[in-house]
């Protein structure tokens, strides 16, 4: 029988979010396949496990993916971890994840740090709808069309940035979205210096001239105001009372059912389609 692919996440900055289940899931595995083996082994070493570790990072997944899979179909388990937070979220795993699937492994995720929920939690914007944008694109003409696919989204939106980028990517999303909107600059979660600033585009702009920015960041941006209900004018209603009328209805029943469509007064609507009548 096919062992099991654990998807296991690690803390974010803060030792003390290691669980229960997190530990005991390393402890019981067959061994555990690591985005950085050094980083991981620390971590096995302060959990005083002792493991077999692989490498599955980003530039060997095409070849230590199937290699994982063998084993796992060959009734292993394995954990995969990352250096920090939820495997497959802008880390390694989804593909493995695919493979296991495609291959009919079992995967269990065991739930636990992900700055990305964490930030949305702590932003003060609404939470109820969002879409999560990783990181963006590094090629300028890319990121600017990536933006302006973001333009109208209502949800709200989260980005990972690196420090160093933090200022022109600031930029460019003021520039997208304009500098009034929300942003909540959710940096260095879980960890001694963790903050949340909740600003708008401009101010974060701001801030990142007078201080250089440090430290790991998810950005949470406000979603698009709705647009704006178009005004219904008396004139809307006689246009739509007319166009009833043209197709057989009574003055009076266009006036009910114009007026019921467009939110108008019935009785306004009826004075002025009989005004319009007189004048021809
Ligand atoms: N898989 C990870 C997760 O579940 O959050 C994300 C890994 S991604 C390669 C790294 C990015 O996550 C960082 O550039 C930053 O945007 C965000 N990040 C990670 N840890 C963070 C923290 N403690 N505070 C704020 N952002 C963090």
């Amino acid at each position: 029988m096919a062992g099991t692919l654990y998807l296991v996440p690690t803390p974010i900055g803060n030792l003390g979010d290691i669980s229960r289940r997190m530990a005991e899931t390393l402890g019981a595995v067959d061994f555990v396949a690591a985005e950085d083996t050094r980083v991981s082994l620390k971590l096995l070493n302060h959990l005083g496990l002792k493991k077999p570790l692989v490498s599955y990072y980003r530039h060997n997944t095409e070849t230590a993916g199937p290699q994982v899979l063998e084993r796992l179909l060959a009734g292993e388990d394995c954990a995969l971890v990352t250096d920090a937070g939820t495997p497959a979220i802008s880390d390694p795993g989804e593909d493995l994840v695919r493979l296991c699937a495609e291959n009919g492994v079992t995967v269990v995720p065991i739930p636990g740090p992900c700055a990305l929920v964490s930030a949305l939690a702590a932003s003060g914007l609404p939470t109820g709808r969002f879409t999560f944008e990783g990181f963006l694109p590094m090629n300028k003409k890319n990121r600017r069309a990536r933006l302006a696919e973001l333009a109208g989204e209502g949800r709200t939106m989260l980005f990972y940035e690196a420090p160093h980028k933090l200022t022109a990517t600031l930029a460019d999303l003021a520039e997208t979205f304009g500098g009034e909107r929300r942003i909540a600059l959710c940096r260095e979660l879980t960890k001694l210096h963790e903050e949340v600033v909740r600003t708008t585009l401009a101010g974060a702009v701001e801030l990142c001239r007078e201080k250089e920015p440090r430290g790991e960041y998810v950005l949470v941006v406000d979603g698009a105001p709705a647009p704006e209900e178009s005004e219904v004018t008396p004139e809307d209603g006689l246009e739509r009372v007319r166009a009833l009328r043209a197709g057989g209805a009574s003055l009076k029943d266009a006036c009910r059912q114009a007026a019921r469509e467009l939110g108008l007064s019935r009785n306004d609507l009826y004075a002025a389609a009989l005004a319009a009548d007189r004048e021809g």
